[in-house]
């Protein structure tokens, strides 16, 4: 693709060319694990890692216009508008240089998911996987209550059964450890309401035509981990 644009009144030229590359959607409702195992498959397999939480959260503390646009969703428990969040997605589809991108937690409507789909279609291309990890409601707000993230790396930590080997501070990079702002039980139910009412509708869209596979989240970190490696060599992607 070449993009013509011109600055200081002088022509320049952009070209980029767009290798192959796996496309896995990782999906489930919040605190099914999914964020970890998109962490873990990233850096097994050199993927990059698209947590649109994450690149909310990260413009969120830069007070960037899309972080003071976003926040408002987020602290309510709701959906950040798609448009938004598919321009972050062009972005990093037309720049990906790894051999394969883990969207995690992206697509959550209908509409993100038919944009993803046009966006690649634009280069005959598809998704390769979709995986959701699934969850009961108790346990989800068993699991987030519990949750505890690092300001930095984005680790993440459960005081229940992975804390921090010394309180308050992240294992990996020193920086301190924050419970979410919306990891409290009413913004953890109103955001289970909102995975209810319009991500589910998701499997029923991606079963009509992708490779769409569901795991029980109750397997826990390891046991997740291994069903989803099963399914990528599988596949052979
Ligand atoms: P979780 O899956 O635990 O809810 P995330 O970090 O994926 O955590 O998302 C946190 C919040 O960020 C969501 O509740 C939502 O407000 C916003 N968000 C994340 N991804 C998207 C998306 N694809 N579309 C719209 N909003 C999103």
């Amino acid at each position: 693709m070449v993009n013509i644009f011109r600055k200081g009144g002088v022509d320049f030229y952009e070209i980029s060319v767009r290798i192959e590359f796996v496309k896995i959607v990782l999906s489930g409702p919040p605190g099914s694990g999914k964020g970890t195992q998109a962490e873990i498959l990233s850096a097994q397999l050199d993927y990059a890692h698209f947590s649109t939480g994450n690149i909310f959260r990260d413009h969120i503390a830069r007070k960037t216009p899309i972080g003071l646009q976003a926040q408002k969703y987020i602290n309510n428990g709701k959906l950040v508008p798609d448009a938004v969040t598919l321009e972050l997605t062009k972005d990093l589809l037309i720049h990906n240089l790894k051999p394969g991108i883990i969207f995690d937690g992206f697509p959550r409507t209908i509409g993100q998911a038919l944009g993803l789909d046009k966006i690649l279609e634009e280069w005959n291309d598809k998704i390769s996987l979709v995986i959701f990890v699934e969850l009961s409601t108790s346990e989800i707000i068993k699991r987030l209550t519990a949750r505890r993230t690092c300001l930095t790396c984005n680790a993440i930590y459960n005081l229940d059964f992975k804390p921090p080997r010394k309180s308050g501070v992240c294992d990996i990079c020193g920086d301190k450890i924050y419970q979410r702002s919306d990891d409290t039980e009413p913004v953890i139910k109103q955001r289970i309401e909102v995975y209810e009412n319009q991500t589910k509708e998701l499997k029923t869209y991606y079963k009509k035509s992708q490779m769409v596979y569901e795991i029980d989240g109750i397997l826990g970190k390891d046991g997740v981990l291994k069903e989803i490696l099963k399914l990528i060599k599988k596949y052979k992607i």
